[in-house]
């Protein structure tokens, strides 16, 4: 994809912005890389559109072609749709806490079982109890107990002839008697979803209550990821997914389609058939090989800090004559959403402690950044080089712009007034000024 994407966009355009003539040449290419890494039609077609969105207008950093810039916003985009917060188990409950697995026949479930049994018990010192309620697959329930064996962990002694929903509720109860932190219930699977499957996985969710209950999903599946994850999430309710045979060499579209699909986060990769194969998710991975590239991301990245760090230094230049306007504060705004938001950044930086306390009753999260930043954005180039021109009429104009109000154009204007202030008195010091510009 890089090679291709690069290909034609080096043809096609010089250095500045994206066009949206080079962004639709390079979604054609994108799309067709997804559909051959088996990411389902609808899936690619809302992630390109999103993507689209972006890419149109953006900066080409210097030293990066066009094509490695779009690879990079391509790259980061799915990262963010693939990548999610907190997708540790979650095992907040009175235990014995029960997790439910489902999935179809042969995606892993039971050896995923064990694997996740074996490091509650090993990282986390959990008691587990692992019980198989697979009664259709001969010797499934036999599968399980070897492998607790194998790990050292507990499971639920086998009682020929009883149906899923008893031995459900013998595990629970065993489990409370044994005072057991976590209950793994693996759960029988088909080749191909049924009704009849997915009623007795809810029937047992019924029982158990689990506190998760996460499909287990082969990595290779194509096109049908999204029917699996969605029936799945509809009749059962899944909290999560665990993909499995990373190790292969499928290129792991599923994982976007059934993420999108359903969004639940991805929490696990099982990546190999041993017992140890196991890992928490890493989006960069997978988005990386659904791309099938390389190193073109961090190429872009180091090319970008390398700008953010020229930017740095003709603000410092600047501020030294003592002249910040808005359009560089604009530039400074945008850092510092970069770097998580002003409140965490102003907490770091000497002398804004004083400008946060002046600012009190400001909520200074992300959110008003934007707002800022959409202030600014709809304020003239003359306004923002020179902000005393707000008056009360250019104040209502760009109020109605960015759909903010005019206390807020005039808590930004003071903001800014004491910020220049505060640059003029550190412009001698280097050391700060890179602390606050460098991007880091
Ligand atoms: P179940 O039918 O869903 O319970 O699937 P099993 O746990 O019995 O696994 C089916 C086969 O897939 C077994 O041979 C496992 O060793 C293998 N397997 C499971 N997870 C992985 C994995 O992450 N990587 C590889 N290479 N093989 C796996
Ligand atoms: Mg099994």
């Amino acid at each position: 994809l890089q090679e291709r994407l690069s290909g034609i966009l080096d043809k096609l355009t010089g250095r500045g912005a994206l066009s949206e003539a080079d962004v639709d040449t390079a979604m054609r290419e994108v799309r067709r890389a997804l559909l051959e890494a088996d990411v389902a039609l609808d899936v690619v077609r809302g992630f390109i559109d999103k993507v689209k969105e972006r890419a149109v207008g953006a900066e080409v950093v210097k030293s990066v072609t066009p094509g490695q810039m779009v690879v990079k916003i391509v790259h980061d985009a799915m990262v963010e749709i693939l990548g999610s917060e907190g997708s540790a188990l979650n095992l907040r409950a009175s235990p014995p806490v029960p997790i439910l697995m489902v999935g179809l026949q042969g995606s892993g479930k039971t050896t995923t079982t064990a694997k996740i049994a074996k490091r509650l018990q090993e990282r986390e010192k959990r008691k587990v109890l692992m019980a198989s309620l697979d009664t259709r697959r001969p010797a499934a329930q036999e599968q399980l107990a070897i492998l607790g064996t194998q790990t050292g962990v507990e499971t639920l002694p086998i009682i020929k002839g009883q149906t899923p929903i008893e031995i459900a509720k013998r595990a629970m109860s065993e489990a409370r008697r044994g005072g057991f932190d976590v209950v793994m219930l693996d759960t029988a699977g088909r080749l191909h979803i049924d009704e009849e499957l997915l009623a007795e996985a809810a029937a047992v969710r019924d029982i158990a209550k689990p506190n998760e209950t996460l499909l287990v999903a082969d990595a290779l599946t194509g096109q049908d990821a999204v029917n699996l994850a969605k029936s799945f999430d509809e009749k059962i309710g899944i909290t999560g997914i665990v993909l499995t045979r990373i190790d292969g060499d499928g290129r792991g579209g599923a994982a976007l389609s059934m993420r999108g699909v359903t969004g639940k986060p991805i929490k696990l990769m099982g990546t190999g058939e041993k017992l140890d194969g196991l890992e928490d998710f890493h989006p960069q991975r997978i988005a990386g090989r659904i791309l099938g590239m390389g190193d073109v991301v961090s190429l872009v990245e180091k090319a970008a800090q390398s700008i953010d760090a020229e930017k740095a230094k003709r603000i410092a230049e600047r501020m030294k004559k003592g002249a910040f306007d808005l359009e560089d504060l604009a530039d400074q705004l945008n850092q510092l959403q970069k770097l998580g938001g002003m409140s965490g950044m102003m907490g770091l930086l000497p002398g804004m402690g004083k400008i946060k306390k002046q600012l009190d009753g400001v909520d200074l999260d992300n959110s008003v950044l934007k707002r800022q930043m959409a202030i600014i954005k709809s304020m003239t180039v003359f306004e923002k080089r020179n902000p005393k021109v707000m008056n009360a009429s250019r104040k209502k104009r760009v109020a109605a712009g960015s759909g903010t109000k005019v206390e807020e154009i005039n808590r930004l204007l003071k903001m800014h007034i004491q910020m220049a202030d505060m640059m003029k008195k550190m412009g001698g010091n280097r050391g700060l000024m890179s602390r606050m510009f460098g991007g880091k």
